[in-house]
């Protein structure tokens, strides 16, 4: 008979970020170190905890500022054995706040898990005055052991996110994190969530997706069009060889004229070319918004990225 509720194991793993940082004294918030203590330590360092089962793991400790796609694949390939267990219920991914949404939108691509992946970090170290990370661990818990919950979750300053619309907003605030239009899922409210959106649902496409050395992933870049857009910058990646683009457009996705005959011919060498909004909020709309135009740069970076790693796979 499967296991059920509490009985069942939380995995948390830890990947680093402001949430695991040290500054030198505890009213800096900006002079500090990322990544410096230990997944365990921060578990251990919170007693509320302990009515869970829990399990850590350091998966990496990295800024995450310094992504990689190694840390990446290992996250991924991690989370989605865990997953796999029937004794854990949950994972909860510590990480930082810089490029969470980025991860976030990954693991909701490949994963979607049935279970509930939550994310959480923090906008000050460990060491500050009123630190904000251990309530949001203690929050990224509490909503991991939720019955029913599932899916690519995040929780910060006391409000959960989906994990395919959060967008860090603001590189200061503790409330940093927003979802455009949609807005959040729901809040942590005295350990109690509630809840006024459905968890988030989609189809996994798989950690196998990712399983390829990670210095073989296609090559996707992000330009942006502005004032003085001439191309120039995508005629000096094309030379470098890219395998997809995506632009930052201005508005609805329109891009200045001289980078879209730099785009054209981009295409015209085989480069795959995506259109975005560099608007903070909203999405492209209209016939020609295309497949990614309700996605924000970066998670069309990694669409397309995805999307070229399928078609790279042999036919089946
Ligand atoms: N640079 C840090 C990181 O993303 C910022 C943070 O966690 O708030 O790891």
């Amino acid at each position: 008979m499967a296991m059920e509720g509490p009985a069942r194991k939380i995995v948390v793993l830890g990947t680093g970020g402001t949430i695991a940082g040290t500054a030198a004294r505890p009213e800096d918030h900006t002079g500090y170190r990322a990544a410096q203590l230990g997944v365990q330590a921060l578990v251990a360092a919170l007693p509320a905890l302990q009515r869970w089962p829990l399990e850590a793991e350091q998966v990496a400790q990295i800024d995450s500022a310094d992504m990689t796609h190694a840390v990446w694949q290992r996250l991924v390939q991690r989370a989605a054995a865990h997953m796999a267990r029937e004794d854990v219920g949950a994972i909860v991914v510590t990480h930082g706040t810089d490029t969470l949404e980025e991860t976030a939108y990954l693991l909701h691509r490949l994963l979607a898990p049935a279970k509930p992946l939550v994310l959480t970090a923090a906008m000050r170290p460990a060491t500050a005055l009123q630190a904000d990370g251990p309530q949001n661990l203690l929050d990224a818990v509490t909503l991991a052991a939720e019955p029913g919950a599932r899916g690519v979750l995040a929780v910060m300053a006391g409000q959960v996110w989906s994990g395919a619309e959060l967008r860090k907003r603001h590189p200061y605030r503790l409330d940093a994190f927003d979802a455009g239009d949609a807005g959040a899922l729901g809040a942590i409210e005295q350990g109690v969530l509630r809840r006024w959106r459905d968890w988030p649902a989609g189809t996994p496409l798989g950690a196998a997706l990712v399983e390829a050395d990670p210095a073989q992933w296609p090559r996707v870049e992000i330009v942006t069009s502005h004032a003085g857009s001439d191309g120039r910058l995508v005629d000096a990646v094309c030379a470098q060889g890219v395998d997809g683009l995506v632009v930052a457009g201005v508005g609805n996705g329109q891009v200045h004229a001289g980078l879209g005959a730099a785009l054209e011919r981009a295409r015209g060498q085989g480069v795959a070319v995506a259109v975005t909004t560099r608007c903070s909020g909203g999405v492209v709309v209209g016939a020609g918004a295309g497949a990614y135009g309700a996605l924000t740069p970066v998670q069309a970076r990694i669409e397309l990225m995805l999307g070229l790693l399928a078609q790279r796979r042999p036919a089946r």
